[in-house]
This record gives C-alpha cells, sequence and structure tokens, in this order.
C-alpha cells in the first residue's frame, strides 16, 4: 500500500496510508486542506491544500469531504454584539432550577 508522508507540527514528518487521510473542501469559497490523526502523537493535524496537493492527494485516492459555512455568517445582524456579561446570564440562566416553567410562565427566563 502506498504511503504518503505528511508533517506534524510536534512530530515532523511522518507517513500515512491513503485512507489515514482526508481531503476537506469548504464549498462555500473554495479554500481546500487535508487532515489526518498523527500516527506519533495522536493529534488531528489539519494542512491548508492549494490545486496542486488536492489534485495529487485526490489521485492517490484519498477521501474528500465537503463542507460549508454555517448560513449564520450571510444573514444581516442589528445591534450591539453579546456581552460577556450577558452570556455569563445567559449560561447561569439555562443552568438554573425550573428553567422551562419561568420560560413558560414569563416567556422570559428571570432570574429566581
Ligand atoms: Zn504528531
Amino acid at each position: 500500500m502506498p504511503l504518503i508522508k505528511a508533517s506534524c507540527s510536534t512530530c515532523g514528518d511522518v507517513e500515512l496510508t491513503i485512507s489515514e487521510l482526508r481531503v476537506l473542501v469548504c464549498s462555500t469559497d473554495g479554500t481546500a486542506s487535508y487532515n489526518f490523526l498523527c500516527p506519533s502523537c495522536a493529534f488531528r493535524v489539519s494542512k491548508p491544500a492549494d490545486k496542486a496537493v488536492v489534485d495529487i492527494l485526490l489521485a492517490s485516492g484519498v477521501a474528500m469531504s465537503f463542507w460549508r459555512m454555517p448560513q449564520e455568517l450571510e444573514e444581516d445582524h442589528h445591534g450591539e454584539p453579546i456581552s460577556y456579561d450577558e452570556l455569563m446570564d445567559f449560561h447561569y440562566q439555562l443552568a438554573g432550577e425550573n428553567l422551562f416553567e419561568r420560560l413558560t410562565e414569563t416567556g422570559t427566563a428571570k432570574e429566581d
């Protein structure tokens, strides 16, 4: 089985089988990357790939997957971004008891 040499930022050069690599193409902007689980340190490694690298990997038999950016990025947003304090308030609202009852009683969650 042919081996492909790739580079892990921690371990340096590693050799992988075709099935250990995957090409990922973003269907939103066309950028591509490949990733693999490093056989030495077991970290997931992801590297950007230009068209030439993608073509070589695909010609070698590496599997390809497509993904897209979340559609929320294309939405119009109004108002200020949420603050850290608002995020923490939301966290405590979710962590509090009887959230469902508080939401259905008032329409919005209130602190106890
Ligand atoms: Zn590694």
